[in-house]
């Protein structure tokens, strides 16, 4: 399908794209569909063409669409999930002794991660720090269709400051003039897809205090950035240091608040400015959850996930090291409380998207179960892994939900996730720009999986 006849599909729907439809189409009818913005439609049937998705009707208004034809019925179609804050595994292999610098990059260990998402419906993710040398060719290779990998936009190095949080995957800036080749240097060889800065001088929990990057010094690089056509994100982790980023310009944050409750009155102003936070509640719950849960490791997705040695160790060597971790301790009192703050954010209109800090499909998922758990309702917590994230990025005129025109990454579910959010587990298949993901052909670190719901 051409540019041409894409906008008049995307015009006048249902119509024009039977007359466009090709022989590579697939057309899922009878489905329940969760669209990322709307309650559940019954008996709705949605076409593919090429990488596109071509109609969305009613089942009973559909005639001629060309293409494989798959029945939905008893089944529940969503937009492809998304994770906008991962570190994609592989990038920090330790040394061969804890001083020592870190080894090359794994690039085996990153495909596997990669993997993981696309198996488990994550069809987009975006990197927010990593060693370059690592996330930039596996994007690459993602965009010319080498490996099998959900989308990945990435930020490569983050910016700090010197001494802040995030340095050792950083580029570090002092001076706005004096470091301006740095910043065109990493715009022009990294092709940051976001840029991330980090705002954030610890001193809570039990971290020391470092240094913390100058409020003007983050708007100039912002305003840098968004000169070039580059979206930006903080790494924040407190009211104060949100409200400073955001009015530094930011386009996103990295984390919602975890330092502590959420004032009213920033409630209030995150649902009059709409800036998009990513949720990234799994990576606070995941020390307590393996030092009280270590079974979860057993979960199919786990399974998928890690190899066996990485999970015994996880179980073993990891769990004993943050057992008498007192971070460990201070996220099982303050993750609650970020959870709380995604919860109200959300309701009283804020734009929250779906994030980790992890890198896993697994992790992505576990995302969707503690939001769920915060209290935010199964349709809304779709809506915050689909559109909400596309919103974040910046995409949400191609990604994010089921619309014609957008690009056909789409979950069909068996069981219907809206009654419980664990039910977006219950995957038939995982489509990515118009076509079915083989899940033989992924290279999952837990190795070949038994088939899941057959279509
Ligand atoms: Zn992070």
């Amino acid at each position: 399908m051409n540019q041409h006849s894409l906008l008049a599909a995307a015009t006048v729907g249902v119509l024009l794209s039977v007359g466009t439809a090709h022989a590579d189409g697939v057309v899922i009818e009878h489905v329940t569909l969760l669209d990322g913005t709307h309650a559940p439609q019954p008996d709705m049937t949605v076409a593919t063409d090429g990488e596109r998705i071509v109609a969305v009707t009613p089942s009973a208004l559909e005639h001629g669409l060309e293409g494989r034809r798959i029945d939905g019925r008893g089944r529940y179609l969503m937009p492809g999930l998304m994770d906008v804050h991962i570190h994609l595994r592989g990038g920090f292999d330790p040394g061969p002794t804890p001083d020592a610098e870190p080894g090359p990059p794994n690039r085996r260990e990153g495909v596997e991660a990669l993997a993981s998402f696309l198996y488990a419906g994550v069809t987009t993710v975006l990197d927010v720090g990593n060693r370059p040398e690592h996330i930039l060719p596996l994007r690459a290779d993602e965009r010319a269709g080498r490996i099998l990998a959900p989308r990945i936009l990435a930020t490569g190095n983050l910016i700090t400051y010197p001494g802040s949080h995030g340095d050792r995957v950083a580029l570090r800036i002092s001076d706005f003039e004096k470091d301006k080749a740095l910043l065109d240097k990493h715009i022009a060889a990294q092709q940051p897809d976001v840029l991330k800065l980090t705002l954030e001088e610890e001193g809570w929990g039990s971290r020391p205090m470092i240094p913390l990057m100058p409020l003007d010094l983050l708007a100039k690089i912002i305003r840098y950035y968004n000169l070039h056509g580059i979206r930006t994100t903080v790494h924040v982790s407190s009211e104060l240091r949100s409200l400073e980023a955001i009015y530094a310009g930011s386009d996103t944050l990295a984390h919602p608040v975890i330092q502590g409750p959420v004032s009213d009155s920033f409630v209030r102003l995150m649902a009059a400015k709409k800036t998009p936070f990513a949720s990234t509640l799994t990576i606070g719950d995941n020390y307590n959850r393996l030092v009280e849960h270590p079974e979860y490791l057993d979960q199919p997705l786990y399974v998928a996930s890690f190899s066996p040695a990485e999970r015994t160790r996880l179980k073993t060597r990891t769990r004993e090291e943050w057992k008498s971790r007192t971070w460990t301790a201070w996220m099982k009192v303050m993750n609650p409380i970020a959870a709380e703050n995604v919860r109200k954010v959300h309701a009283a209109g804020g734009v929250a998207a779906c994030g980790t800090d992890q890198s896993s499909g697994a992790a992505t998922q576990r995302e969707l179960e503690l939001l769920a758990e915060a209290g935010i309702a199964p349709l809304e917590v779709i809506r915050i892994a689909t559109f909400n994230s596309a919103v974040f990025l910046g995409k949400a005129d191609q990604l994010g939900s089921i619309e014609t025109g957008k690009l056909a990454d789409l979950v069909l579910l068996g069981r219907d996730p809206t009654a419980d959010i664990n039910n977006a587990k219950a995957i038939v298949f995982v489509m990515k720009g118009g076509r079915i993901i083989d899940e033989s052909q992924l290279p999952l670190a837990g190795g070949k999986q038994q088939r899941r719901l057959a279509l």
